[in-house]
């Protein structure tokens, strides 16, 4: 039943396809790969829909453009449907999520971390800082990677970077699903639909707008 599980890419205001994926497929979950662009609460969109399917999410790099963006996401009834880090099993498949982006102020994967975790950042962060600023706050941390790379089993890992096989993708990625367990990769980030195959694992982009299944076949595009 490929359908049981679908993907939503980087709906950037537009759910529609997410919604009518739901009412077309009747799956059992939907996974949002990230980059909402909210203007108004995550739930609001989804009304529709919440009830008659699960809705997991995690974010993007542009769900901290602004703060009301952040809260209408992080601060939404579906708060807690964020897989960012964590593992979730549906239907006996489990899936774990990593949202965010590689930023070279933070750690660019393929060379040292700059900082060793979040504490080492605000020992050192300017004096009138006293949290992470939102525009770091999207940026994958390389002691939260490594956590989840030796703590996590799962099936299935959705992110919104890309692993190597797309032109602007990290070898990261691929090596976090290896480490997992991982066989397939969703993501988002990158707008167009495309397959691929990198060490084993099948890696599928779901587009701008767009859905895809567990076979990562496009369902529907914007
Ligand atoms: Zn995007």
């Amino acid at each position: 039943m490929p359908n049981k599980i679908i993907f939503c890419g980087d709906p950037h205001g537009c759910f529609a396809n997410v919604i009518s994926a739901v009412h077309k497929y009747r799956p059992e979950a939907v996974i949002l790969l990230g980059d909402y662009n909210l203007e108004m609460p995550l739930e609001n969109y989804l009304q529709t829909i919440i009830g008659t399917t699960k809705i997991y999410w995690i974010p993007g790099n542009h769900d901290f453009d602004s703060v009301s963006e952040y809260e209408y996401l992080f601060y939404s009834a579906l708060s807690y449907n964020n897989i960012n880090l964590k593992v979730i099993e549906i239907n006996g498949l489990r899936i774990a999520g990593l949202g965010g982006i590689f930023k070279e102020s933070i750690w660019m994967s393929g060379s040292l971390p700059k900082w060793i975790d979040k504490k080492h950042w605000l020992k050192y962060k300017p004096r009138d800082v006293n949290k992470i600023p939102l525009h770091l706050d999207n940026a994958i941390w390389y002691h939260e990677f490594e956590k989840m790379k030796k703590n996590i089993r799962a099936d299935i890992l959705v992110t919104h970077e890309a692993p190597s096989c797309h032109r602007h993708g990290k070898k990261a990625i691929e090596d976090l699903a290896q480490a997992i367990g991982a066989k397939k990769i969703f993501h988002g980030h990158h707008h167009y639909y495309y397959q691929d195959t990198i060490n084993g694992i099948a890696v599928t982009c779901a587009p701008i707008g767009g859905a895809v299944n567990l076979e990562g076949e496009l369902l529907l595009k914007r």
